[in-house]
């Protein structure tokens, strides 16, 4: 038999623990041509996008969560999701093959599931993030700021609150994404805080490709202003 790129996988929902599909794709279709200074990866082919599927819908309660979310439920939790998604929820399934338009709907639930469950705002800022770069692919320059600056409030809040301790994203990492997503909002004072302030820890960095990209993208910055000056 042919691999076909897609394949379904059983998951249990966190919340209800039920068991529903969801649709993942092989790593060996995933071809990535580049990568954007917002660290969105760009496929050559869109029909094999794994962004589309990281996102797992429960089609019984409608919670939805990505492999970032705990398994902790704060006390009460389970009520208020109860009472905000499930109520409200008819059941469908989100398991198979997925339109782009589909795919921002399944962020858009994660979002909110992730909101009224208090994950780390530096989790759902990557939600935020991502439905961002599904509105650019889609070439809806509206939401996909709308969808920047949630993410960028996102990633200050959590690099005030240091929310961001033990996940994958470093002090560095956060301080980058602040001052480009700042950038692409034109909050030049914001991003040019935050890019001096990643410059700064070039000395004492372990990741000296995001002190290049700061001064890359800072300069960009720069020349765009000098070129509106004119
Ligand atoms: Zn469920």
């Amino acid at each position: 038999m042919e691999l076909t790129p897609h394949y379904q996988k059983e998951i249990e929902c966190l919340h209800c623990k039920k068991k529903f599909k969801t649709t993942k794709l092989r790593s060996k279709f995933v071809k990535v041509e580049k990568q954007e200074s917002d660290f969105q990866p760009v496929y050559l082919n869109n029909e094999a996008n794994p962004l589309f599927y990281n996102v797992f819908v429960c089609e019984h309660c409608g919670f939805s969560f990505t492999e970032d979310f705990t398994k902790y439920f704060a006390p009460g939790v389970k009520e208020e999701i109860q009472e905000k998604i499930s109520t409200n929820w008819t059941p469908h399934s989100f398991g198979d093959e997925r339109t782009i338009d589909q795919a921002i709907s399944a962020y858009k639930l994660a979002y909110l599931s992730g909101t009224v469950k208090k994950e780390k705002a530096v989790a759902i800022a990557g939600l935020a993030l991502r439905t961002a770069w599904l509105y650019r692919i889609n070439k809806n320059h509206e939401q996909e700021l709308r969808f920047i600056s949630i993410a960028r409030n996102l990633y200050s809040d959590s690099y005030s609150s240091e929310d961001y301790a033990g996940t994958q994203m470093s002090e560095l990492r956060i301080i980058y994404m602040i001052a480009e997503l700042s950038r692409r909002l034109g909050d030049r004072e914001q991003a040019t805080r935050f890019f001096s302030r990643a410059i700064e820890k070039q000395s004492s960095t372990v990741e000296p490709k995001l002190i290049e990209m700061a001064k890359e993208q800072w300069q960009l910055m720069r020349g765009e202003k000098e070129k509106g000056a004119q």
